[in-house]
């Protein structure tokens, strides 16, 4: 093991120390334990609803903030999301909150979904413009909510729900510039949104610098990283370019050799989201929503490294 005296008088010092505390594995008191918000997508078959109740349940001890649910491209899972958040608003183990969207549905119809909601308990609404069914440009149903700015202002309508909503560190795709994206999230916020989750990036200093512009344009209330696992590095790629995260060479780098390396991957993966964290949180950053992609073993090893344990153990 390399000590820090052993280094050239250039890399001790300060600067040293701060990298040693920023990527530290240890348990460091100074360093706070996270908070984690958790997102998982809903199950398709009557098998895979086991799995996501299982995964859940596995889940759960680690106290999440809350626990979000997707809803498929076009509300194409509109059932399926209630019936997976009403249920954990039911069991009470953790904190729901449902993903909505503006998208194949008319305003009344959103506002009928979000109200059987709040009779159900569920208080949490992420809320989304969302993507067409096929891909393709959005075009907003006639008669529906045309951005999620405006769902943000019929929700607040429907009932006092804690309302969420999406943000993007390296722009949205379609935006038509990077200052016209950050006043539409500012125009979400101000409609009534409480809360921004990033759409997943890589580096630290993309989320960072990202940050610093949404303080500039007045932006106070807390934008969560979006943090992404990644153990399939193909799947990440082909989801990164719909979405416009960048893949850094890096991180490709990282993946290379390894497809016939399964578990090699989830390790490398999980190794990657504990240091994004860490360089996260040693930029003050505490709050974090992890993609978990329905699979608990990941994230709980995740958590656990990060420090963040089942409240009994
Ligand atoms: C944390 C997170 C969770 C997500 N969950 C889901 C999910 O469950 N289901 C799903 O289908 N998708 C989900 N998405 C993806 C999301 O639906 C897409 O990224 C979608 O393309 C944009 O949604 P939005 O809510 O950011 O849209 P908006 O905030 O409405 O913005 C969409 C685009 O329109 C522009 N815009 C906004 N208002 C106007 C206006 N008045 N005039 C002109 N341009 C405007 C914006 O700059 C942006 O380019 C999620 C994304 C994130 C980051």
């Amino acid at each position: 093991m390399t000590h820090a005296s052993a280094l050239p008088a250039a890399l001790r010092g300060p600067f040293f120390a701060e990298r040693c505390a920023e990527l530290a594995l240890s348990a460091d008191p100074e360093r706070p334990v996270p908070g984690l918000s958790l997102e998982f997508f809903p199950p398709r078959t009557e098998a895979l609803a086991e799995q996501f109740r299982a995964a859940v349940a596995r889940l759960a001890p680690l106290a999440p903030r809350f626990v979000s649910v997707t809803y498929g491209a076009g509300g194409s899972t509109q059932a399926r999301t209630h019936e997976a958040v009403a249920r954990l608003a039911a069991e009470g183990r953790v904190v729901p909150a449902a993903h909505l969207t503006c998208v194949g549905a008319t305003r009344d119809e959103v506002d009928a979904v979000a109200r059987r909601y709040w009779e159900a308990g569920v208080r949490h609404v992420v809320a989304l413009r969302g993507d067409m069914p096929g891909g393709g440009d959005y075009v907003a149903q006639p008669g529906g909510y045309p951005f999620a700015a405006d769902l943000v202002a019929g929700l607040r309508r429907v009932a006092p729900f804690e309302i969420s909503v999406a943000a993007y560190p390296e722009t949205h795709p379609a935006a038509v510039s990077a200052a016209a994206d950050l006043d539409n999230l500012k125009r979400k916020l101000d409609a009534g949104a409480t809360r921004a989750i990033t759409q997943y990036f890589f580096e630290a200093d993309t989320y960072l610098r990202f940050l610093d512009r949404a303080l500039a344009a007045g932006i106070t209330a807390p934008i969560v990283p979006g943090i992404m696992p990644v153990t399939n590095l193909a799947q990440a790629q082909k989801f990164s370019a719909a979405c416009g995260a960048t893949v850094p060479d890096w991180l490709a780098d990282l993946f290379s050799g390894l497809d016939a390396e399964a578990e090699t991957r989830r390790l490398v993966g999980t190794v990657v989201a504990v240091e994004q964290v860490r360089r996260l949180q040693a930029a003050g950053v505490n709050a974090f929503h992890l993609y978990t992609l329905n699979r608990p073993d990941l994230i709980y090893g995740i958590a656990h490294i990060l420090g963040v344990r089942p409240a009994t153990a």
